[in-house]
């Protein structure tokens, strides 16, 4: 239940175990040449020595010294990170082919794209072309084996001479991505702030996330590339290389292993192409059978972890999408030493794993030597199998441009439970039994006939294509996500005039995505709701969690306006140049001459970025509360007015230029009630370490230019908060056994703490229902408003908003008890919430709004004699999943989503899903936005 903010793939080891035994010999590179330095030679120490950790920063200057001692390797700048440092991919293959690296990459693009491209010529190709393949470090910079032993790989791939390693260059153009350098500077630094090598300890932690924003959802942001780490490594992937196999390195193993690895278990996703699973089988057995064959135990792989790959959005998973082979890697180790546990079940071998180890105190060396291994493993598989990695690559983008030029069907589990429920009725027609598998040595099988009736019902074919039109209310936030697409290689079409397709017309300027392209996975992805298995460990019994979320559709998430075209279409549509995103929709300041004002449209996210620089330059806002309208255009409650005054007519100008954001000049000032917003100052909640939601909410702020600041819980806990604060906002941090979604930290030992410097100190500490929760209520008394989302709901009921979990039951001992996830279970998906948008909350909104639901809590409100709640957002019916996996969702209907209520002269929101999750659901950032100004705007008319 604690599945997101948990660590899931990489779940440190509680506390570094510290110990005086020398580190092991380490691994030498045989026939290391002359006259290329040696790590050694230029750190002072080997790398997987313990208690020693190559920082970034060192680490290229190293790579920089090393490009002038070798003709294998060249360092390319990919892109600024997100805290402004240069992120250095390096390129290492055979000198010839250094020579020649444009002609490879585009033939390695060539193939991948599979455009014009008949067979013959793709043979051709294959044999002339390189294998390409991506390995990367240091994405979880916490877990520091992945970036040590990248700047370990390069070394040996620079410096051997080996008749194996002459080959592998040969064959391969690797791609060493060093995928998150603010993360490995931040971690390696605090780790080295102790000057003893062997007094070094992580604990008591990073004081924040190991990035700018999102520290471990670093690996969460693939498809929706927000990061410029993400936006770097896309281009790299899905723009330019196209490699056939991706490695993605993490850690930590399953206790009593050492490493897992690749194949993975199910579900996988029913968009790949068929040849992508089975290419993930055949390299993750390549690097078990390399391991054991050298008498390296401890290797597991499927049911070992919990790692599918259905999810689309981590580095090794987009991939897929993409008829990449992404392999993943969780291997253990620490520059402390570590001890391995005898874990009985991991003592006796079977499929998964086959060679079990010996329980030992492990050092650092070992892990870097299993990954040198593993990397090899890859290089060995690429370059034995070049031709045909290169021919696969070409005839899965083929297959999938084929696929999305005729009908076709993706075949889902409710496609299956239709052809299920056909054949029952047909059968009872008969009356014959409905069981298929009767005899389950001859089973009878279904009727023959619903094969084609059901499972290729014409009704139900993957779409040829998707039209996302011109006109949509916030067409500025459809625009971010044709960039969204742009940004993972996808090939975006614009109409030049009006079009009208399947008699419904379209305006000039609306956006065309063909399904007819090689990455086709990642387009149906991204428009199609995902249709998750009801994985349960046995009939019902639990539900299996999946890897991280189940359903996730960006176009839906985003609330984009979109047709799905279910036969080939064509119109006025011009190519857009591929990978170069696509600016904001441009209009020009509309309306009368000398305007009183101007009324904008509420319903464009990009509104707010205008609000903000209005109020900073000091002009007033109003939220009219009577449905307005501007020639004949319905805008709904809540359209904004703008009195005319100096500053004003600029910012608006350039609004209308450069976001997507329209306004319109008014003779007078419109009629009716009004809500006046006053400037606004948000405290942020963060913690020690690094909250991720917070993190990405802090991102989120910043790109609408909200101002704020970050705020601990010693300073909450300090009171006097209306001094400082109008707004406090708790995105999935809270109290209680709701409020905590994270493991707590230890607390740290008095010599831990004694290595802490002063400025982090101030952040430590957590919530309190003795401590935070009076300082809160005295601050929403006081006229202050609590805005709390997810998990951080649980101090908007501290605070004395009545509401209470909606999710119970009366359990045999007549007590309310929480229901059991054999009854309900919803892990991250998306659903549909009803609302009233004629509260402030949605103004700008339609009447409902699809959001992300993770584990949220859902409310009943309570009979109260002084506060009566406003439920502004509920769930509706028995049928509210949109995408994803939801068992037992009847138990939703008519549950609040959404709740509000005075306290005081303050205002309490309580929102429980995800409002802002990841930075991906545009469609419900409204939410926030509106509640962020609406508890402390005034009422009055404009004049
Ligand atoms: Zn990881």
């Amino acid at each position: 239940m604690f599945n997101r903010t948990l660590s899931r793939c990489c779940l440190l080891l509680a506390g570094l175990l510290l110990a005086t035994t020398p580190a092991l010999a380490q691994t030498r590179a045989p026939d290391a040449a002359a006259g290329i330095t040696t790590p050694k030679q230029f750190f002072g120490f080997n790398i997987g020595d313990d208690y020693q950790q190559v920082n970034y920063a060192k680490a290229v200057e190293y790579w920089q010294k090393l490009a002038t001692e070798t003709d294998r390797m060249k360092l390319v700048d990919i892109g600024k990170t997100e805290m402004g440092k240069t992120e250095w991919m390096v390129i290492i293959s055979a000198p010839e082919n250094m020579q020649q690296l444009d002609h490879y990459r585009e033939i390695s693009a060539r193939l991948a794209l599979a455009k014009d491209l008949d067979e013959a010529a793709a043979h051709k190709l294959a044999a002339e072309g390189k294998a390409v393949v991506w390995i990367d470090g240091g994405l979880h910079s916490e877990e520091t084996v992945g970036f040590q032993q990248l700047v370990q790989t390069i070394y040996e791939m620079v410096s051997r001479n080996d008749p194996e390693t002459m080959r592998l260059l040969h064959d391969v153009i690797g791609l060493y991505v060093p995928v998150n350098p603010d993360g490995v500077e931040l971690v390696s630094n605090w780790y080295n702030r102790i000057a003893t090598p062997d007094k070094r300890t992580m604990a008591p932690g990073l004081p924040t996330v190991y990035n700018k924003y999102i520290g471990h959802d670093d690996n969460r942001d693939s498809y929706m590339s927000n990061m410029r780490e993400t936006i770097n490594m896309n281009r790299v992937l899905f723009q330019e290389w196209f490699p056939q196999i991706l490695y993605n390195h993490h850690q930590t193993g399953p206790a009593g292993t050492v490493i897992f690895m690749p194949p993975f278990r199910d579900p996988f996703n029913y968009n790949f192409d068929p040849l992508v699973p089975l290419n993930i089988e055949a390299v993750g057995t390549a690097m078990h059978m390399r391991l054991v064959a050298r008498g390296m135990g401890g290797s597991v792989q499927r049911t070992g972890a919990n790692y599918s790959t259905w999810w689309d959005g981590g580095v090794r998973t987009t991939a897929y999408f993409h008829n990449i082979t992404g392999l993943l890697t969780e291997i253990i180790g620490e520059p402390n030493p570590i001890q391995i546990p005898l874990i009985p079940a991991k003592q006796l071998p079977n499929g998964d794993w086959p060679l079990p180890i010996a329980p030992q105190t492990w050092h650092y060396s070992q892990s870097i030597a299993y990954e040198l291994q593993n990397n090899r493993a890859v290089l060995d598989y690429a370059s034995r199998n070049r031709e045909e990695m290169l021919y696969n690559i070409y005839s899965m983008g083929r297959n999938q441009i084929k696929r999305g030029s005729e009908d076709s069907w993706t075949i889902t589990p409710n496609r299956i439970a239709a052809l299920e429920a056909a054949d029952a009725k047909l059968k009872a027609a008969k009356g014959e039994k409905a069981d298929v598998d009767e005899n389950p040595f001859r089973p009878r099988g279904a009727d023959p006939s619903l094969y084609a009736s059901v499972l290729h019902d014409r009704a139900y074919r993957d779409p040829r294509g998707y039209i996302i039109p011109s006109d949509q209310p916030d067409f500025a936030t459809a625009t971010k996500f044709i960039n969204v697409l742009i940004k993972n290689g996808i090939e975006i079409q614009r109409a030049t005039s009006a079009f009208t397709v399947a008699g419904k017309h379209y305006p000039a300027g609306s956006y065309v995505v063909m399904s007819a392209q090689a990455a086709r996975p990642f387009i149906l992805d991204m428009f199609e709701p995902q249709n998750y298995p009801n994985d349960l460990a046995y009939p019902g019994g639990p539900p299996v969690p999946p890897y991280d979320v189940a359903g996730w559709t960006v176009a839906l998430q985003m609330g984009v306006d979109f047709v799905r075209e279910l036969d080939g279409f064509s119109g006025p549509f011009q190519k857009l140049p591929f990978g170069e995103l696509q600016p904001m929709p441009t209009y020009v300041v509309t309306g009368v001459a000398n305007p009183a004002g101007y009324v904008i449209s509420h319903e464009v996210n990009n509104a707010f970025l205008v609000i903000n620089r209005l109020i900073k330059a000091g002009a007033a806002v109003y939220w009219m509360q009577t449905p307005q309208s501007v020639g004949g255009k319905d805008l709904g409650m809540g359209t904004i007015y703008v009195p005319a005054g100096a500053k004003v007519l600029p910012i608006l100008t350039a609004a209308a230029k450069d976001l997507g954001v329209a306004a319109h000049g008014v003779a007078s000032a419109p009629a009716g009630a009004a809500m006046k917003l006053k400037p606004i100052r948000i405290g942020l909640y963060d913690e020690y370490g690094g909250s991720m939601p917070s993190g990405w909410t802090r991102w989120l702020l910043e790109q609408y230019e909200f101002p704020f600041q970050l705020v601990f819980a010693p300073e909450l806990d300090a009171g006097k908060l209306r001094d400082k604060f109008d707004v406090l906002l708790f995105v999935d941090s809270g109290i209680g056994d709701t409020g905590r979604r994270r493991r707590p930290r230890p607390t740290p030992t008095a010599a831990e703490l004694a290595t802490v410097p002063a400025e982090w100190r101030a952040r430590m500490g957590s919530m309190s229902a003795e401590k935070t929760v009076p300082a809160l209520k005295a601050f929403v008394q006081a006229g202050g408003t609590l805005y709390t989302i997810g998990a951080g709901t649980s101090l908007a009921e501290a605070v004395g908003l009545p509401i209470t979990s909606a999710l119970t039951e009366i359990g045999a001992d007549g007590k309310s008890q929480p229901l059991p996830q054999t009854k309900f279970y919803i892990p991250g998906s998306l659903l549909r919430v009803t609302l009233n948008n004629r509260d402030p909350i949605a103004y700008g909104m339609g009447d409902s709004v699809v959001v992300d639901f993770d584990h949220d809590p859902v409310f009943r409100t309570l009979p109260n004699r002084t506060l009566d709640p406003t439920v502004s957002g509920w769930f509706h019916g028995d049928q509210t999943l949109v995408s994803g996996w939801a068992n037992g969702q009847a138990y939703l209907n008519g549950n609040a989503a959404i709740v509000s209520g005075r306290i005081g002269q303050g205002m309490v929101y309580a929102v429980g899903p995800e409002i802002t999750f990841r930075g991906q659901p545009h469609g419900s950032f409204k939410l926030l936005f509106n509640g962020l100004y609406a508890g402390t705007a005034t009422s009055g008319s404009p004049k």
